[in-house]
């Protein structure tokens, strides 16, 4: 763009022409968190204000985006500008205990649409490497419904990383489409139990009957049918009856359903017969991104150093994370004490037990590493560019920011005084290697493990 472009056009339109650039670049997911709703609050000769939601926000686009705003701004206002932020405050009710938690009860009224949590929605669900196939899948089938080849479609993974939600994601969607439709949604042990009632009460031809109507059956947790043969067999006919009225079926389990057991190989085998996808844990950003939204759809303020900690202390387990922040804003309201990295602190190591509470510092993940590379610690550290130490200070820049969720500045000052630039190009090249070559991925991740569970003796 050039001179006079910029004399005749608005900052606005200015900034929104970066964010069409920028737009570009990156994922969509990644767009929709760190730069939708990002406004420009002022424009001077050298310095572009942008509003943020909070200062973490703003550290988080310093470290992981500097370098792609920095040349939009360039292309689109034709120099280089400073980029500084102001924060927007939004209105937040401090005097209450937040309600992270507080949903909707799934136990009453299972199998109409109020069942669902409003809270579950496409919108409110963070995408990451983990979960990106399995959303995609749900939003397909959501977005395309009566015509999607998904059927069944099948989400698989451990405990707290999103099945329910994903699940519920889909019923919700599609009652604000097509509100005429009948969704079920419930868990397996509820169909079963309601099975049992229904043969109690000699009702069950109005039980079969009850979910045959559905145009989308949703049923989580089907790893419960283990060893119930009669639930099964009922289930088995329902899901044929479904199936071949060409109705859509979305199931949930804690493992692969090859891993069943005591559940007949024909309905394994129907489990099958769609499409199967599985969840990972999330990494750090998309658990940070994760607190982000929790806090951002609850209307809280929370400090960078607070959504820092946690995320890069509770790994693996999304459930485990919302209940850490939610114990800390309920310690905090009830004694009346600041959201700070002490009470962060405290909150955690109550959580994972002083044994278990092992703060992962840049300087532990030097350690690993260097007994790893087989290269000592002050190489990493240093300027040396032999092959092997050159690996081992990317992998250990590479850990640092995944562990610690330092600042890339922070990390560079940290290993030699080295600027950001050199640690996204150390994260990248690492990204990559790990991507391309699997033996290298186990290494690391035997090495993650290492760094996360072994107990220094110094
Ligand atoms: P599962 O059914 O796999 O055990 P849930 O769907 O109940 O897990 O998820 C546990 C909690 O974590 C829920 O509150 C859910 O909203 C939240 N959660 C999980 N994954 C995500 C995500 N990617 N983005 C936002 N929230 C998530
Ligand atoms: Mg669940």
């Amino acid at each position: 763009m050039n001179d006079n472009l910029e004399k005749t056009t608005s900052p606005e339109k200015l900034w929104k022409s970066c964010l069409l650039y920028i737009k570009d670049k990156i994922s969509d997911q990644a767009f929709q968190t760190w730069f939708s709703g990002i406004l420009i609050s002022s424009v001077s000769n050298d310095e572009l204000v942008i509003q943020v939601p909070n200062k973490f926000h703003f550290e988080w686009l310093e470290s992981k985006y500097r370098l792609l705003i920095d040349d939009a701004v360039k292309k689109v206002f034709s120099k280089p500008l400073v980029i500084n932020y102001s924060v927007v405050i939004s209105k937040k009710n401090t005097a209450d205990i937040p309600n992270i938690n507080d949903k909707v009860p799934l136990t009453k009224n299972y199998h109409n649409k109020s069942s669902l949590n409003k809270s579950y929605t496409f919108e409110n669900f963070i995408e990451g490497k983990g979960n990106q196939m399995a959303k995609a899948a749900a939003l397909s089938i959501s977005e395309n419904f009566g015509s999607s080849p998904f059927n069944p479609l099948l989400i698989y993974s451990h405990t707290g990383l999103g099945k329910t939600h994903l699940l519920q994601a889909i019923g919700n969607y599609i009652i604000k489409k097509r509100n005429s439709l009948k969704i079920t949604y419930l868990t397996s042990e509820k169909f079963m139990h309601d099975f049992i009632k229904s043969i109690q009460e000699n009702k069950t031809t109005d039980f079969a009957n009850l979910y045959r109507k559905s145009d989308l059956l949703l049923i989580d947790d089907v790893q419960f049918f283990e060893g119930k043969e009669q639930t099964q067999e009922q289930f088995f006919h329902l899901f044929n009856d479904l199936y071949q009225k060409g109705k859509h079926i979305v199931l949930t389990m804690d493992r692969h359903p090859n891993e069943l057991k005591g559940i007949k190989e024909r309905l394994i085998s129907r489990f099958k017969s769609g499409l199967t996808v599985d969840i990972h844990p999330p990494d750090l950003e998309t658990r940070i991104a994760i607190l982000m939204k929790k806090a951002d759809v609850e209307n809280l303020d929370i400090p960078y150093s607070v959504t820092e900690f946690l995320a890069s202390s509770i790994r693996g387990n999304v459930r485990d994370l919302e209940g850490a922040l939610t114990r800390v804003l309920a310690i905090s309201t009830l004694s009346k004490r600041d959201v700070n990295l002490t009470l962060v602190k405290e909150v955690i190591k109550d959580i994972l037990g002083n044994d278990a509470f092992k703060e992962i510092t840049t300087d532990r993940v030097i350690t690993f590493v260097s007994k790893f590379g087989k290269v000592s610690e002050k190489s990493i550290t240093g300027k040396g560019r032999k092959k092997d130490v050159v690996l081992a200070r990317q992998i250990a820049m590479y850990l640092s920011r995944e562990f610690t969720g330092n600042t890339l500045s922070k990390i560079g000052l940290h290993f030699g005084k080295r600027d950001h630039s050199t640690v996204i190009h150390a994260c990248n090249l690492i990204e990559q290697k790990i991507k391309t070559n699997n033996a290298f991925k186990n290494k690391i991740n035997k090495l993650i493990f290492d760094i996360e569970n072994i107990n220094l003796e110094r």
